[in-house]
Protein backbone atom coordinates (compact mmCIF):
# COMPACT_ATOMS: atom_id res chain seq x y z
CA UNK A 1 0.00 0.00 0.00
CA UNK A 2 1.75 3.33 -1.18
CA UNK A 3 1.19 6.03 1.36
CA UNK A 4 -1.05 8.14 -0.97
CA UNK A 5 -3.97 4.97 -0.96
CA UNK A 6 -3.72 5.19 3.07
CA UNK A 7 -4.36 8.80 2.86
CA UNK A 8 -7.02 8.38 0.97
CA UNK A 9 -8.31 5.55 2.73
CA UNK A 10 -7.90 7.43 6.11
CA UNK A 11 -9.76 10.03 4.40
CA UNK A 12 -12.51 7.93 3.23
CA UNK A 13 -12.69 6.70 7.09
CA UNK A 14 -13.11 10.39 8.47
CA UNK A 15 -15.44 10.69 5.77
CA UNK A 16 -18.08 7.72 6.74
CA UNK A 17 -17.35 8.93 10.03
CA UNK A 18 -18.62 12.37 10.14
CA UNK A 19 -21.36 11.16 7.77
CA UNK A 20 -23.24 8.92 10.15
CA UNK A 21 -24.66 12.01 12.12
CA UNK A 22 -26.68 12.76 9.13
CA UNK A 23 -26.81 9.71 6.95
CA UNK A 24 -29.00 6.76 7.24
CA UNK A 25 -27.39 3.57 8.28
CA UNK A 26 -28.98 1.80 5.56
CA UNK A 27 -29.06 3.49 2.64
CA UNK A 28 -26.45 5.96 3.27
CA UNK A 29 -28.78 8.85 2.16
CA UNK A 30 -28.92 12.33 3.36
CA UNK A 31 -31.73 12.58 6.08
CA UNK A 32 -34.50 15.17 6.31
CA UNK A 33 -34.91 17.20 9.51
CA UNK A 34 -37.87 14.78 11.78
CA UNK A 35 -38.18 16.87 15.16
CA UNK A 36 -36.68 19.95 16.70
CA UNK A 37 -35.80 20.62 20.01
CA UNK A 38 -38.52 22.09 22.29
CA UNK A 39 -35.90 24.62 23.97
CA UNK A 40 -33.37 25.53 21.40
CA UNK A 41 -35.38 24.74 18.39
CA UNK A 42 -31.84 23.22 16.64
CA UNK A 43 -33.19 19.94 14.76
CA UNK A 44 -32.29 16.66 17.51
CA UNK A 45 -33.18 14.12 15.27
CA UNK A 46 -33.54 13.26 11.74
CA UNK A 47 -35.62 10.95 9.38
CA UNK A 48 -34.21 8.82 6.15
CA UNK A 49 -35.87 9.93 3.02
CA UNK A 50 -35.80 6.23 1.16
CA UNK A 51 -36.98 4.24 4.51
CA UNK A 52 -38.33 6.73 6.90
CA UNK A 53 -35.98 5.14 9.65
CA UNK A 54 -35.51 7.82 12.27
CA UNK A 55 -32.27 8.60 13.98
CA UNK A 56 -31.80 8.64 17.30
CA UNK A 57 -33.01 11.52 19.73
CA UNK A 58 -30.26 14.08 19.99
CA UNK A 59 -30.56 14.88 23.73
CA UNK A 60 -29.15 18.31 24.88
CA UNK A 61 -28.05 17.78 28.63
CA UNK A 62 -28.87 21.86 29.23
CA UNK A 63 -32.02 22.24 27.21
CA UNK A 64 -33.61 18.37 29.25
CA UNK A 65 -32.55 20.31 32.22
CA UNK A 66 -34.55 23.55 31.14
CA UNK A 67 -37.69 21.85 29.94
CA UNK A 68 -38.02 19.81 33.09
CA UNK A 69 -37.73 22.90 34.76
CA UNK A 70 -40.73 24.48 32.99
CA UNK A 71 -42.34 21.22 33.81
CA UNK A 72 -42.20 21.69 37.30
CA UNK A 73 -43.22 24.87 37.49
ZN1 LIG B 1 -31.85 21.98 22.63
ZN1 LIG C 1 -32.74 4.69 5.04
Amino acid sequence: MSSLSVLKFINKVIEITSMRKDSCRNCGVTMEEFQRCTVCSEVNQFVCTICRKASDEQVHPKCSLIARNVVCN
